[in-house]
Protein backbone atom coordinates (compact mmCIF):
# COMPACT_ATOMS: atom_id res chain seq x y z
CA UNK A 1 0.00 0.00 0.00
CA UNK A 2 1.03 3.80 -0.85
CA UNK A 3 2.74 5.46 1.83
CA UNK A 4 0.76 8.36 0.64
CA UNK A 5 -2.42 7.35 3.06
CA UNK A 6 -3.83 10.16 4.52
CA UNK A 7 -4.01 9.37 8.56
CA UNK A 8 -7.77 10.37 10.24
CA UNK A 9 -7.95 13.26 12.48
CA UNK A 10 -9.37 11.52 15.48
CA UNK A 11 -8.52 10.31 19.22
CA UNK A 12 -6.30 7.34 19.28
CA UNK A 13 -8.33 6.46 22.93
CA UNK A 14 -6.98 2.91 24.05
CA UNK A 15 -9.68 0.46 24.60
CA UNK A 16 -9.73 -0.84 27.65
CA UNK A 17 -12.00 -3.12 29.70
CA UNK A 18 -12.36 -0.08 32.58
CA UNK A 19 -14.39 1.86 30.18
CA UNK A 20 -17.02 -0.70 30.24
CA UNK A 21 -16.89 -0.17 34.12
CA UNK A 22 -16.89 3.26 34.24
CA UNK A 23 -19.66 3.44 31.23
CA UNK A 24 -21.77 0.94 33.60
CA UNK A 25 -21.32 3.33 36.72
CA UNK A 26 -22.33 6.53 34.59
CA UNK A 27 -24.66 4.91 33.41
CA UNK A 28 -26.66 2.27 35.19
CA UNK A 29 -26.06 2.34 38.48
CA UNK A 30 -28.25 1.09 40.40
CA UNK A 31 -29.14 -2.19 38.10
CA UNK A 32 -28.85 -5.52 40.02
CA UNK A 33 -26.91 -8.14 40.17
CA UNK A 34 -27.65 -11.24 41.96
CA UNK A 35 -26.15 -13.92 43.00
CA UNK A 36 -26.74 -17.41 44.59
CA UNK A 37 -24.63 -18.35 47.40
CA UNK A 38 -23.08 -21.69 48.09
CA UNK A 39 -25.94 -21.84 51.00
CA UNK A 40 -28.46 -21.28 48.59
CA UNK A 41 -29.39 -17.94 49.43
CA UNK A 42 -29.87 -14.93 47.27
CA UNK A 43 -26.92 -11.80 47.48
CA UNK A 44 -27.97 -8.63 45.84
CA UNK A 45 -26.24 -5.83 44.92
CA UNK A 46 -25.94 -3.32 42.17
CA UNK A 47 -23.28 -2.24 39.13
CA UNK A 48 -22.25 0.62 41.46
CA UNK A 49 -21.70 -1.18 45.02
CA UNK A 50 -19.40 -3.88 42.66
CA UNK A 51 -17.44 -1.47 40.95
CA UNK A 52 -17.04 0.20 44.81
CA UNK A 53 -15.92 -3.06 46.00
CA UNK A 54 -13.34 -3.62 42.66
CA UNK A 55 -11.57 -0.29 43.81
CA UNK A 56 -11.17 -1.45 47.21
CA UNK A 57 -10.07 -4.80 45.60
CA UNK A 58 -7.56 -2.77 43.51
CA UNK A 59 -5.99 -1.24 46.38
CA UNK A 60 -5.98 -4.25 48.43
CA UNK A 61 -4.09 -5.92 45.52
CA UNK A 62 -1.28 -2.48 45.37
CA UNK A 63 -1.10 -3.78 49.68
CA UNK A 64 -0.18 -7.51 48.47
CA UNK A 65 2.19 -5.99 46.33
CA UNK A 66 0.45 -7.40 43.27
CA UNK A 67 2.34 -6.03 40.22
CA UNK A 68 0.81 -4.68 36.82
CA UNK A 69 1.64 -7.71 34.49
CA UNK A 70 0.89 -10.48 37.26
CA UNK A 71 -1.00 -13.33 37.00
CA UNK A 72 -4.03 -13.62 39.66
CA UNK A 73 -5.63 -17.18 39.54
CA UNK A 74 -9.31 -17.74 40.16
CA UNK A 75 -11.27 -21.17 41.18
CA UNK A 76 -14.69 -19.86 41.37
CA UNK A 77 -18.12 -20.04 40.71
CA UNK A 78 -20.54 -17.69 39.72
CA UNK A 79 -21.06 -14.47 41.60
CA UNK A 80 -20.28 -11.13 42.91
CA UNK A 81 -17.02 -11.23 43.87
CA UNK A 82 -15.89 -13.12 40.82
CA UNK A 83 -17.09 -9.96 39.42
CA UNK A 84 -15.34 -7.60 41.33
CA UNK A 85 -12.28 -9.78 40.80
CA UNK A 86 -12.77 -10.02 37.13
CA UNK A 87 -13.00 -5.92 37.19
CA UNK A 88 -10.05 -5.34 39.36
CA UNK A 89 -7.69 -7.34 38.49
CA UNK A 90 -7.66 -6.62 34.89
CA UNK A 91 -8.46 -2.79 35.12
CA UNK A 92 -5.77 -2.25 37.39
CA UNK A 93 -3.07 -3.86 34.75
CA UNK A 94 -2.90 -7.17 36.42
CA UNK A 95 -3.75 -10.46 34.45
CA UNK A 96 -7.38 -12.22 35.55
CA UNK A 97 -6.31 -16.14 35.22
CA UNK A 98 -9.44 -18.49 35.61
CA UNK A 99 -9.19 -21.76 36.50
CA UNK A 100 -11.44 -25.00 35.54
CA UNK A 101 -11.92 -26.56 38.76
CA UNK A 102 -13.47 -29.43 37.01
CA UNK A 103 -9.79 -30.22 35.72
CA UNK A 104 -7.67 -33.08 36.95
CA UNK A 105 -4.93 -31.90 39.53
CA UNK A 106 -2.35 -32.45 37.70
CA UNK A 107 -3.86 -29.69 35.11
CA UNK A 108 -4.58 -27.34 36.97
CA UNK A 109 -0.71 -27.48 39.28
CA UNK A 110 0.37 -27.63 34.94
CA UNK A 111 -1.81 -24.39 34.53
CA UNK A 112 -0.69 -22.39 37.82
CA UNK A 113 3.15 -23.47 37.17
CA UNK A 114 2.92 -22.43 33.58
CA UNK A 115 1.16 -18.99 34.27
CA UNK A 116 3.76 -18.27 37.16
CA UNK A 117 0.39 -17.41 38.35
CA UNK A 118 1.65 -15.07 41.59
CA UNK A 119 -1.79 -15.45 43.86
CA UNK A 120 -4.76 -17.74 43.88
CA UNK A 121 -8.03 -16.14 44.63
CA UNK A 122 -10.74 -19.43 45.61
CA UNK A 123 -14.41 -20.32 46.59
CA UNK A 124 -14.14 -21.88 49.97
CA UNK A 125 -15.72 -24.96 48.25
CA UNK A 126 -12.48 -25.58 46.71
CA UNK A 127 -10.15 -25.88 49.35
CA UNK A 128 -9.78 -29.56 49.41
CA UNK A 129 -8.60 -29.29 45.98
CA UNK A 130 -6.15 -26.60 47.01
CA UNK A 131 -5.14 -28.72 50.10
CA UNK A 132 -3.93 -31.22 47.41
CA UNK A 133 -2.06 -29.57 45.00
CA UNK A 134 -0.46 -27.03 47.65
CA UNK A 135 3.10 -28.86 47.94
CA UNK A 136 3.00 -28.55 44.36
CA UNK A 137 2.62 -24.75 43.50
CA UNK A 138 5.64 -23.45 45.85
CA UNK A 139 5.34 -20.01 43.60
CA UNK A 140 2.24 -18.93 44.67
CA UNK A 141 2.84 -15.93 47.17
CA UNK A 142 -0.60 -16.34 48.93
CA UNK A 143 -4.35 -17.14 48.46
CA UNK A 144 -7.46 -15.32 49.01
CA UNK A 145 -10.38 -17.50 50.22
CA UNK A 146 -13.98 -16.43 48.62
CA UNK A 147 -15.96 -16.56 52.16
CA UNK A 148 -18.30 -14.08 54.85
CA UNK A 149 -16.75 -13.19 57.39
CA UNK A 150 -19.45 -15.73 59.67
CA UNK A 151 -18.20 -18.36 57.80
CA UNK A 152 -15.22 -18.58 60.73
CA UNK A 153 -11.41 -18.66 60.29
CA UNK A 154 -9.69 -20.34 57.67
CA UNK A 155 -8.25 -23.59 57.66
CA UNK A 156 -4.58 -23.72 58.81
CA UNK A 157 -3.70 -22.96 55.02
CA UNK A 158 -0.65 -21.24 55.14
CA UNK A 159 -0.49 -17.67 53.40
CA UNK A 160 -4.22 -16.89 53.43
CA UNK A 161 -6.36 -14.45 54.12
CA UNK A 162 -10.13 -13.79 53.81
CA UNK A 163 -11.57 -11.80 50.97
CA UNK A 164 -13.72 -9.86 53.39
CA UNK A 165 -10.73 -9.11 55.23
CA UNK A 166 -8.76 -8.06 52.52
CA UNK A 167 -11.61 -5.70 51.42
CA UNK A 168 -12.61 -4.29 54.97
CA UNK A 169 -9.74 -1.58 55.25
CA UNK A 170 -8.88 -1.04 51.93
CA UNK A 171 -10.16 2.79 50.59
CA UNK A 172 -12.49 2.66 48.14
CA UNK A 173 -11.04 5.78 46.27
CA UNK A 174 -8.77 4.51 43.39
CA UNK A 175 -8.09 6.03 39.77
CA UNK A 176 -7.92 3.07 37.14
CA UNK A 177 -4.68 3.32 35.25
CA UNK A 178 -4.59 3.69 31.25
CA UNK A 179 -2.19 1.82 29.21
CA UNK A 180 -1.65 0.22 26.34
CA UNK A 181 -4.73 -1.64 24.96
CA UNK A 182 -2.76 -4.49 23.53
CA UNK A 183 -2.07 -5.30 27.29
CA UNK A 184 -3.27 -8.47 28.58
CA UNK A 185 -6.51 -8.64 30.59
CA UNK A 186 -6.94 -12.54 31.28
CA UNK A 187 -6.05 -16.05 30.59
CA UNK A 188 -8.07 -19.07 30.17
CA UNK A 189 -6.52 -22.35 29.32
CA UNK A 190 -8.43 -24.75 27.07
CA UNK A 191 -9.53 -27.76 28.43
CA UNK A 192 -6.61 -30.07 26.92
CA UNK A 193 -8.36 -32.58 25.88
CA UNK A 194 -6.55 -32.56 22.98
CA UNK A 195 -2.85 -32.34 25.00
CA UNK A 196 -1.61 -30.29 27.14
CA UNK A 197 -4.00 -27.45 27.82
CA UNK A 198 -3.23 -24.30 25.81
CA UNK A 199 -2.66 -20.69 27.90
CA UNK A 200 -4.85 -18.41 25.71
CA UNK A 201 -4.15 -14.73 26.87
CA UNK A 202 -6.65 -12.05 26.09
CA UNK A 203 -6.05 -8.35 25.62
CA UNK A 204 -7.74 -5.22 26.80
CA UNK A 205 -8.35 -4.49 23.14
CA UNK A 206 -9.26 -7.98 22.21
CA UNK A 207 -11.90 -8.16 25.51
CA UNK A 208 -13.46 -4.47 24.34
CA UNK A 209 -13.80 -5.66 20.49
CA UNK A 210 -15.61 -8.95 21.36
CA UNK A 211 -17.74 -7.39 23.99
CA UNK A 212 -18.75 -4.99 21.59
CA UNK A 213 -19.15 -7.67 18.52
CA UNK A 214 -21.59 -9.45 21.21
CA UNK A 215 -23.86 -6.27 21.91
CA UNK A 216 -24.78 -5.37 18.13
CA UNK A 217 -28.22 -6.07 17.64
CA UNK A 218 -27.29 -8.40 14.67
CA UNK A 219 -25.65 -10.56 17.12
CA UNK A 220 -26.61 -10.50 21.03
CA UNK A 221 -26.85 -7.43 21.56
CA UNK A 222 -28.27 -7.17 25.28
CA UNK A 223 -30.36 -4.18 26.48
CA UNK A 224 -31.25 -2.72 29.50
CA UNK A 225 -34.24 -4.36 28.99
CA UNK A 226 -32.81 -7.51 29.79
CA UNK A 227 -32.07 -9.83 32.92
CA UNK A 228 -29.25 -12.13 31.40
CA UNK A 229 -28.63 -15.31 33.68
CA UNK A 230 -24.93 -16.68 31.94
CA UNK A 231 -25.18 -20.52 33.14
CA UNK A 232 -21.65 -20.68 31.58
CA UNK A 233 -18.98 -20.53 34.12
CA UNK A 234 -16.68 -17.56 34.53
CA UNK A 235 -14.50 -20.01 34.54
CA UNK A 236 -14.36 -21.08 31.37
CA UNK A 237 -13.53 -18.37 28.34
CA UNK A 238 -14.99 -15.61 30.68
CA UNK A 239 -18.35 -16.64 30.89
CA UNK A 240 -18.70 -16.06 27.28
CA UNK A 241 -18.18 -12.55 27.45
CA UNK A 242 -21.42 -11.94 29.35
CA UNK A 243 -19.57 -10.09 32.54
CA UNK A 244 -18.77 -7.47 29.78
CA UNK A 245 -21.29 -7.55 27.41
CA UNK A 246 -24.18 -7.02 30.34
CA UNK A 247 -21.90 -4.47 31.97
CA UNK A 248 -21.75 -2.79 28.71
CA UNK A 249 -25.51 -2.67 27.41
CA UNK A 250 -26.47 -2.35 31.60
CA UNK A 251 -28.58 -5.80 31.60
CA UNK A 252 -29.12 -7.05 34.84
CA UNK A 253 -27.15 -10.05 35.58
CA UNK A 254 -28.49 -12.73 37.63
CA UNK A 255 -24.97 -15.50 38.71
CA UNK A 256 -26.41 -19.38 39.49
CA UNK A 257 -23.14 -19.79 41.64
CA UNK A 258 -22.54 -23.35 42.60
CA UNK A 259 -25.82 -24.41 41.00
CA UNK A 260 -25.43 -24.34 37.37
CA UNK A 261 -26.98 -27.74 36.32
CA UNK A 262 -29.60 -27.82 38.55
CA UNK A 263 -32.59 -27.39 36.37
CA UNK A 264 -35.39 -26.40 39.14
CA UNK A 265 -32.73 -23.78 40.91
CA UNK A 266 -32.25 -22.34 37.27
CA UNK A 267 -36.41 -22.63 36.74
CA UNK A 268 -36.93 -20.54 39.89
CA UNK A 269 -34.27 -18.57 39.01
CA UNK A 270 -35.83 -17.85 35.82
CA UNK A 271 -39.31 -17.36 37.62
CA UNK A 272 -38.35 -15.03 40.89
CA UNK A 273 -35.76 -12.66 38.82
CA UNK A 274 -37.38 -12.72 35.41
CA UNK A 275 -34.66 -13.55 33.66
CA UNK A 276 -34.94 -12.99 29.58
CA UNK A 277 -31.60 -14.24 28.55
CA UNK A 278 -29.56 -17.70 29.18
CA UNK A 279 -26.70 -18.80 28.13
CA UNK A 280 -25.29 -22.09 28.36
CA UNK A 281 -24.30 -25.31 26.79
CA UNK A 282 -26.62 -28.18 25.63
CA UNK A 283 -26.82 -29.99 28.97
CA UNK A 284 -28.01 -27.25 31.22
CA UNK A 285 -30.95 -26.57 28.86
CA UNK A 286 -31.46 -30.01 28.76
CA UNK A 287 -31.59 -30.18 32.64
CA UNK A 288 -33.62 -27.38 32.59
CA UNK A 289 -36.35 -28.45 30.47
CA UNK A 290 -36.39 -31.88 31.97
CA UNK A 291 -37.39 -30.12 34.94
CA UNK A 292 -40.06 -28.32 33.47
CA UNK A 293 -41.79 -31.57 31.82
CA UNK A 294 -41.97 -33.24 35.35
CA UNK A 295 -43.14 -30.13 37.41
CA UNK A 296 -45.51 -28.51 34.72
CA UNK A 297 -43.47 -25.36 35.63
CA UNK A 298 -42.91 -22.70 32.91
CA UNK A 299 -40.19 -19.84 32.16
CA UNK A 300 -43.06 -17.21 31.59
CA UNK A 301 -40.29 -14.62 30.90
CA UNK A 302 -37.88 -16.11 29.31
CA UNK A 303 -37.05 -14.96 25.57
CA UNK A 304 -33.88 -16.34 24.07
CA UNK A 305 -31.48 -18.69 25.09
CA UNK A 306 -28.11 -19.06 23.59
CA UNK A 307 -26.42 -22.34 23.38
CA UNK A 308 -23.09 -23.30 22.04
CA UNK A 309 -20.05 -25.41 23.24
CA UNK A 310 -21.48 -28.68 21.22
CA UNK A 311 -23.98 -28.94 18.34
CA UNK A 312 -27.28 -28.28 20.01
CA UNK A 313 -29.86 -30.94 19.54
CA UNK A 314 -32.97 -30.53 17.33
CA UNK A 315 -35.56 -31.56 19.85
CA UNK A 316 -33.98 -28.72 22.58
CA UNK A 317 -34.47 -26.64 20.31
CA UNK A 318 -38.08 -27.48 18.92
CA UNK A 319 -39.16 -28.21 22.34
CA UNK A 320 -37.96 -25.00 24.10
CA UNK A 321 -39.59 -23.01 20.96
CA UNK A 322 -43.13 -25.05 20.39
CA UNK A 323 -44.01 -25.75 24.33
CA UNK A 324 -42.45 -22.77 26.35
CA UNK A 325 -42.37 -20.13 23.34
CA UNK A 326 -38.37 -19.85 23.98
CA UNK A 327 -36.29 -18.49 20.97
CA UNK A 328 -32.95 -20.91 21.24
CA UNK A 329 -29.87 -19.20 19.13
CA UNK A 330 -27.26 -21.93 18.32
CA UNK A 331 -23.85 -20.40 18.57
CA UNK A 332 -19.95 -21.25 17.97
CA UNK A 333 -17.09 -20.42 19.36
CA UNK A 334 -13.90 -21.16 20.82
CA UNK A 335 -11.69 -20.35 23.64
CA UNK A 336 -9.48 -18.91 21.34
CA UNK A 337 -12.08 -16.55 19.83
CA UNK A 338 -13.24 -15.34 22.84
CA UNK A 339 -15.31 -16.83 22.14
CA UNK A 340 -18.16 -15.70 20.12
CA UNK A 341 -17.67 -17.47 16.29
CA UNK A 342 -20.48 -17.60 14.65
CA UNK A 343 -24.30 -17.01 15.65
CA UNK A 344 -27.71 -18.76 14.45
CA UNK A 345 -31.13 -15.97 14.37
CA UNK A 346 -33.13 -18.46 12.08
CA UNK A 347 -36.15 -16.70 13.76
CA UNK A 348 -34.70 -14.11 11.32
CA UNK A 349 -35.59 -16.09 8.13
CA UNK A 350 -39.98 -15.71 7.65
CA UNK A 351 -39.21 -16.65 4.47
CA UNK A 352 -39.11 -20.44 5.79
CA UNK A 353 -41.46 -22.53 7.29
CA UNK A 354 -41.32 -23.78 10.84
CA UNK A 355 -39.52 -27.29 9.95
CA UNK A 356 -37.09 -25.75 7.31
CA UNK A 357 -36.19 -23.58 9.95
CA UNK A 358 -35.63 -25.73 12.77
CA UNK A 359 -33.25 -27.38 9.89
CA UNK A 360 -31.33 -23.82 9.70
CA UNK A 361 -31.29 -23.88 13.50
CA UNK A 362 -29.33 -27.06 13.53
CA UNK A 363 -26.17 -24.78 11.55
CA UNK A 364 -24.21 -23.16 13.72
CA UNK A 365 -24.70 -19.89 11.80
CA UNK A 366 -22.96 -17.23 9.92
CA UNK A 367 -20.05 -15.06 11.26
CA UNK A 368 -20.40 -12.56 13.87
CA UNK A 369 -19.12 -9.18 12.83
CA UNK A 370 -15.12 -9.16 12.94
CA UNK A 371 -14.69 -13.27 12.33
CA UNK A 372 -13.27 -14.64 9.00
CA UNK A 373 -13.88 -18.06 7.73
CA UNK A 374 -11.93 -20.13 5.60
CA UNK A 375 -12.05 -23.84 4.72
CA UNK A 376 -9.18 -26.33 3.39
CA UNK A 377 -8.43 -30.01 2.51
CA UNK A 378 -5.57 -31.71 3.68
CA UNK A 379 -3.00 -30.95 1.61
CA UNK A 380 -4.27 -26.96 1.96
CA UNK A 381 -6.12 -26.12 -0.61
CA UNK A 382 -9.49 -24.14 -0.23
CA UNK A 383 -12.54 -26.05 -0.19
CA UNK A 384 -15.28 -24.09 -1.43
CA UNK A 385 -18.37 -22.35 0.44
CA UNK A 386 -21.09 -24.65 -1.33
CA UNK A 387 -22.48 -25.89 1.79
CA UNK A 388 -21.68 -29.32 0.67
CA UNK A 389 -17.88 -29.79 0.71
CA UNK A 390 -16.18 -30.21 4.07
CA UNK A 391 -12.78 -28.52 4.73
CA UNK A 392 -10.98 -27.84 7.93
CA UNK A 393 -12.15 -24.68 9.31
CA UNK A 394 -9.86 -21.64 10.15
CA UNK A 395 -10.92 -18.18 11.31
CA UNK A 396 -9.05 -15.11 12.26
CA UNK A 397 -10.64 -12.09 13.87
CA UNK A 398 -10.27 -8.97 16.22
CA UNK A 399 -10.91 -11.52 19.04
CA UNK A 400 -8.96 -14.64 17.76
CA UNK A 401 -5.45 -15.24 19.45
CA UNK A 402 -2.42 -15.30 17.10
CA UNK A 403 -0.74 -17.84 19.17
CA UNK A 404 -0.69 -18.94 22.83
CA UNK A 405 1.23 -18.43 25.89
CA UNK A 406 4.74 -19.57 26.10
CA UNK A 407 7.47 -19.16 29.08
CA UNK A 408 5.87 -15.64 30.04
CA UNK A 409 8.15 -12.73 29.13
CA UNK A 410 9.09 -14.66 26.24
CA UNK A 411 7.26 -13.38 23.48
CA UNK A 412 8.44 -15.29 20.46
CA UNK A 413 7.59 -18.46 22.12
CA UNK A 414 3.82 -18.72 21.35
CA UNK A 415 3.53 -22.41 19.94
CA UNK A 416 1.69 -20.67 17.14
CA UNK A 417 3.27 -22.55 14.01
CA UNK A 418 1.19 -25.73 14.92
CA UNK A 419 -2.29 -24.19 15.08
CA UNK A 420 -1.85 -20.96 12.95
CA UNK A 421 -1.26 -21.16 8.83
CA UNK A 422 1.15 -18.94 7.39
CA UNK A 423 -1.09 -16.24 6.98
CA UNK A 424 -1.56 -16.56 10.66
CA UNK A 425 -5.33 -18.04 10.48
CA UNK A 426 -5.78 -20.56 13.15
CA UNK A 427 -6.65 -24.00 12.38
CA UNK A 428 -9.80 -24.20 14.85
CA UNK A 429 -9.66 -28.18 14.78
CA UNK A 430 -12.97 -28.35 13.48
CA UNK A 431 -14.64 -30.04 10.17
CA UNK A 432 -17.16 -28.10 8.32
CA UNK A 433 -19.07 -27.21 5.29
CA UNK A 434 -20.29 -22.98 4.72
CA UNK A 435 -22.88 -22.41 2.02
CA UNK A 436 -23.55 -19.14 -0.36
CA UNK A 437 -24.77 -17.36 2.65
CA UNK A 438 -22.39 -18.13 4.98
CA UNK A 439 -23.85 -20.63 7.13
CA UNK A 440 -21.37 -22.94 9.01
CA UNK A 441 -22.51 -26.57 9.74
CA UNK A 442 -19.50 -28.02 12.13
CA UNK A 443 -19.70 -31.84 11.11
CA UNK A 444 -17.04 -32.53 13.48
CA UNK A 445 -14.06 -32.19 15.31
CA UNK A 446 -11.03 -33.49 13.67
CA UNK A 447 -9.81 -36.22 16.07
CA UNK A 448 -13.34 -37.26 15.88
CA UNK A 449 -14.46 -37.96 12.49
CA UNK A 450 -14.94 -41.45 12.15
CA UNK A 451 -13.28 -43.08 8.62
CA UNK A 452 -14.54 -45.91 6.78
CA UNK A 453 -13.43 -47.53 3.88
CA UNK A 454 -11.74 -44.23 3.52
CA UNK A 455 -15.01 -41.90 3.35
CA UNK A 456 -15.79 -39.79 6.52
CA UNK A 457 -19.10 -40.17 8.52
CA UNK A 458 -19.80 -37.14 10.99
CA UNK A 459 -20.19 -38.09 14.53
CA UNK A 460 -22.57 -34.83 15.12
CA UNK A 461 -24.78 -36.05 12.20
CA UNK A 462 -25.07 -39.87 14.05
CA UNK A 463 -25.58 -37.86 17.36
CA UNK A 464 -28.38 -35.35 16.10
CA UNK A 465 -30.18 -38.49 14.12
CA UNK A 466 -30.16 -40.40 17.58
CA UNK A 467 -31.63 -37.47 19.87
CA UNK A 468 -34.64 -36.90 17.17
CA UNK A 469 -35.26 -40.39 18.43
CA UNK A 470 -38.50 -39.46 21.09
CA UNK A 471 -36.56 -41.90 23.42
CA UNK A 472 -33.57 -41.23 23.34
CA UNK A 473 -31.80 -38.17 25.82
CA UNK A 474 -28.35 -38.41 24.66
CA UNK A 475 -25.74 -39.78 22.25
CA UNK A 476 -22.51 -39.47 21.13
CA UNK A 477 -20.91 -41.33 18.06
CA UNK A 478 -17.20 -42.82 18.21
CA UNK A 479 -15.35 -44.82 15.47
CA UNK A 480 -14.71 -48.33 16.58
CA UNK A 481 -12.00 -50.47 15.10
CA UNK A 482 -12.95 -52.49 12.09
CA UNK A 483 -10.92 -55.22 10.06
CA UNK A 484 -12.51 -54.13 6.81
CA UNK A 485 -13.49 -50.96 6.95
CA UNK A 486 -10.98 -49.64 9.25
CA UNK A 487 -13.59 -47.63 11.24
CA UNK A 488 -16.90 -48.16 11.60
CA UNK A 489 -19.53 -46.34 13.84
CA UNK A 490 -21.10 -46.76 17.55
CA UNK A 491 -23.56 -45.30 18.59
CA UNK A 492 -23.64 -45.08 22.88
CA UNK A 493 -27.51 -43.84 23.74
CA UNK A 494 -28.34 -42.28 26.99
CA UNK A 495 -32.39 -43.20 27.02
CA UNK A 496 -35.76 -41.68 28.62
CA UNK A 497 -36.49 -42.57 32.16
CA UNK A 498 -38.86 -46.01 31.37
CA UNK A 499 -38.17 -46.15 28.06
CA UNK A 500 -37.70 -49.90 26.70
CA UNK A 501 -35.74 -49.07 23.56
CA UNK A 502 -33.64 -51.67 22.31
CA UNK A 503 -30.54 -51.30 20.13
CA UNK A 504 -32.48 -52.69 17.27
CA UNK A 505 -35.03 -49.76 17.41
CA UNK A 506 -32.41 -47.07 17.16
CA UNK A 507 -30.74 -49.07 14.14
CA UNK A 508 -34.16 -49.21 12.64
CA UNK A 509 -34.25 -45.45 13.03
CA UNK A 510 -31.06 -44.64 11.14
CA UNK A 511 -32.30 -46.77 7.78
CA UNK A 512 -34.09 -44.78 6.17
CA UNK A 513 -32.18 -41.32 6.89
CA UNK A 514 -28.63 -42.41 6.20
CA UNK A 515 -27.27 -44.37 2.98
CA UNK A 516 -25.87 -47.40 3.73
CA UNK A 517 -22.22 -46.92 4.85
CA UNK A 518 -23.11 -44.26 7.62
CA UNK A 519 -24.97 -46.38 9.32
CA UNK A 520 -23.35 -47.47 12.69
CA UNK A 521 -22.94 -50.93 13.25
CA UNK A 522 -23.97 -51.27 17.27
CA UNK A 523 -26.04 -49.14 19.72
CA UNK A 524 -24.91 -49.75 23.09
CA UNK A 525 -27.19 -47.84 26.05
CA UNK A 526 -25.34 -46.27 29.48
CA UNK A 527 -26.83 -44.47 31.84
CA UNK A 528 -25.19 -41.30 31.53
CA UNK A 529 -22.27 -39.83 29.71
CA UNK A 530 -19.48 -38.21 30.96
CA UNK A 531 -18.99 -34.37 30.45
CA UNK A 532 -16.72 -31.97 30.67
CA UNK A 533 -17.42 -29.04 33.19
CA UNK A 534 -18.15 -27.04 29.57
CA UNK A 535 -20.51 -29.67 28.70
CA UNK A 536 -18.82 -31.63 25.96
CA UNK A 537 -18.82 -35.35 25.92
CA UNK A 538 -15.76 -37.06 26.84
CA UNK A 539 -15.05 -39.14 24.00
CA UNK A 540 -11.55 -39.88 24.74
CA UNK A 541 -12.85 -41.78 27.72
CA UNK A 542 -15.80 -43.53 25.86
CA UNK A 543 -13.51 -44.89 23.66
CA UNK A 544 -10.88 -46.28 25.86
CA UNK A 545 -13.45 -48.13 27.73
CA UNK A 546 -15.69 -49.36 24.65
CA UNK A 547 -12.69 -51.27 24.12
CA UNK A 548 -13.49 -53.31 27.00
CA UNK A 549 -16.63 -53.45 27.13
CA UNK A 550 -16.98 -54.98 23.66
CA UNK A 551 -14.23 -57.41 24.82
CA UNK A 552 -16.16 -58.42 28.10
CA UNK A 553 -19.34 -58.59 26.16
CA UNK A 554 -18.17 -60.44 22.92
CA UNK A 555 -19.52 -63.58 23.77
CA UNK A 556 -23.18 -62.05 24.47
CA UNK A 557 -24.18 -61.37 21.17
CA UNK A 558 -28.27 -61.23 20.60
CA UNK A 559 -28.27 -60.24 24.00
CA UNK A 560 -29.25 -56.85 25.65
CA UNK A 561 -26.02 -55.60 26.13
CA UNK A 562 -27.59 -52.60 28.60
CA UNK A 563 -27.84 -55.59 30.99
CA UNK A 564 -24.08 -55.58 31.09
CA UNK A 565 -22.13 -54.79 34.26
CA UNK A 566 -18.67 -52.97 33.43
CA UNK A 567 -16.15 -52.68 35.40
CA UNK A 568 -15.50 -49.23 34.99
CA UNK A 569 -19.09 -48.34 35.81
CA UNK A 570 -19.72 -46.06 32.95
CA UNK A 571 -20.84 -48.72 30.25
CA UNK A 572 -24.54 -50.98 32.11
P1 LIG B 1 -11.57 -26.41 24.43
O1 LIG B 1 -10.97 -25.91 25.66
O2 LIG B 1 -11.84 -27.88 24.38
O3 LIG B 1 -11.01 -25.85 23.17
P2 LIG B 1 -13.77 -24.78 23.83
O4 LIG B 1 -14.91 -24.46 24.68
O5 LIG B 1 -12.90 -23.72 23.37
O6 LIG B 1 -12.99 -25.83 24.63
O7 LIG B 1 -14.26 -25.69 22.64
C1 LIG B 1 -14.29 -25.28 21.32
C2 LIG B 1 -14.82 -26.39 20.46
O8 LIG B 1 -16.14 -26.76 20.87
C3 LIG B 1 -14.97 -26.03 19.02
O9 LIG B 1 -13.75 -26.14 18.34
C4 LIG B 1 -15.99 -27.05 18.54
O10 LIG B 1 -15.40 -28.29 18.26
C5 LIG B 1 -16.87 -27.23 19.75
N1 LIG B 1 -18.10 -26.43 19.60
C6 LIG B 1 -18.37 -25.23 20.15
N2 LIG B 1 -19.62 -24.83 19.81
C7 LIG B 1 -20.14 -25.80 19.03
C8 LIG B 1 -21.40 -25.97 18.34
N3 LIG B 1 -22.38 -25.09 18.42
N4 LIG B 1 -21.54 -27.09 17.60
C9 LIG B 1 -20.57 -28.01 17.50
N5 LIG B 1 -19.38 -27.91 18.12
C10 LIG B 1 -19.17 -26.82 18.88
Amino acid sequence: MSSSLLTGIMMDRPLLIRDILLHAERTCPDQEIVSVTGKGTYHRTTYGETFRRARKLANALEELNIRPGDRIATMAWNDYRHLEIYYAVACSGSVCHTINPRLTPEQITYIINHAEDSWLFTSINFMPLLETILPDIPNVKGFVILMDEEDGTITDLPRAIAYETLLAPASDKYEWPEFPETSASSLCYTSGTTGRPKGVLYSHRSTVLHTMMCNLSASIGLSEMDTVMPVVPMFHVNAWGVPYSAAMAGAKIVLPGPHMGNGELLQELIELEQVTVGFGVPTIWLALLHYLETSGKSVDSLIRIYTGGTASPRHLMDTFLRQYGVDTVHLWGMTELSPLGTLNQAEVRTDLSYDERMDLRCMQGRPAFGVEMKLKDDVGQTVPHDGKTPGFLYVRGYAVCRGYLGPVGDENETSAHSSHDKEGWLNTGDIATIDQQGYLRITDRAKDMIKSGGEWISSIELENLAMAHPDIVEAAAIAMPDKKWGERPLVIAVKKQGSTVIEQDLLNWYKDKLPGWMLPDKVVFVSELPHTATGKVVKSQLRSEIDRYLQNNHHTKGKSPEKKVHHSGLFM
